[in-house]
């Protein structure tokens, strides 16, 4: 079986050969700019490929180690990219009602905005604890 992603104008697709299991939202300020009010995303892998012609990528001056990707026609946001492992995180939005996943994990809690909560029972992590993370990752060989 075969899930198919596609952007709001269709020119961008991508393909799930399973349902993704959980997902994240990331309440830091940058995600929350880029998905225009809460980011929520799933691990993709590695295996993915975009066509380079219709999908822009840009990486933020103080994350150097990560890029995020957009449909040059339509603007939708598609990824948010880990470039040392290559893994993808892909938006929510792109599959519509098809997946079902679990809301798993909250990252950067302490700069979630106090005007709204979630009812689910999730994971968190500070910012504190997601630089730790990171710099683990970025040290790993
Ligand atoms: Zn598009
Ligand atoms: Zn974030």
């Amino acid at each position: 079986m075969s899930i198919q992603g596609i952007c709001l104008c269709g020119k961008v697709k991508v393909e799930l050969d399973h349902e993704p299991e959980t997902f994240t939202i990331c309440h830091c300020d940058s995600c929350r700019r880029f998905s225009g009010g809460v980011a929520m995303s799933f691990h993709r892998g590695a295996d993915l490929e975009f066509d380079p012609e219709q999908v822009g990528r840009f990486t933020l001056e103080d994350s150097p180690w990560s890029e995020r990707g957009f449909c040059k026609t339509c603007g939708t946001n598609l990824f948010y990219r880990l470039k040392k492992s290559n893994d993808y995180f892909l938006y929510l939005g792109l599959f519509g009602d098809q997946i079902h996943p679990r809301f798993d994990s909250q990252e950067y809690i302490d700069h979630k905005p106090d005007f709204y909560h979630f009812a689910e029972e999730t994971k968190t992590t500070t910012e504190a604890e997601g630089q730790e993370r990171l710099k683990a990752y970025l040290t790993r060989s």
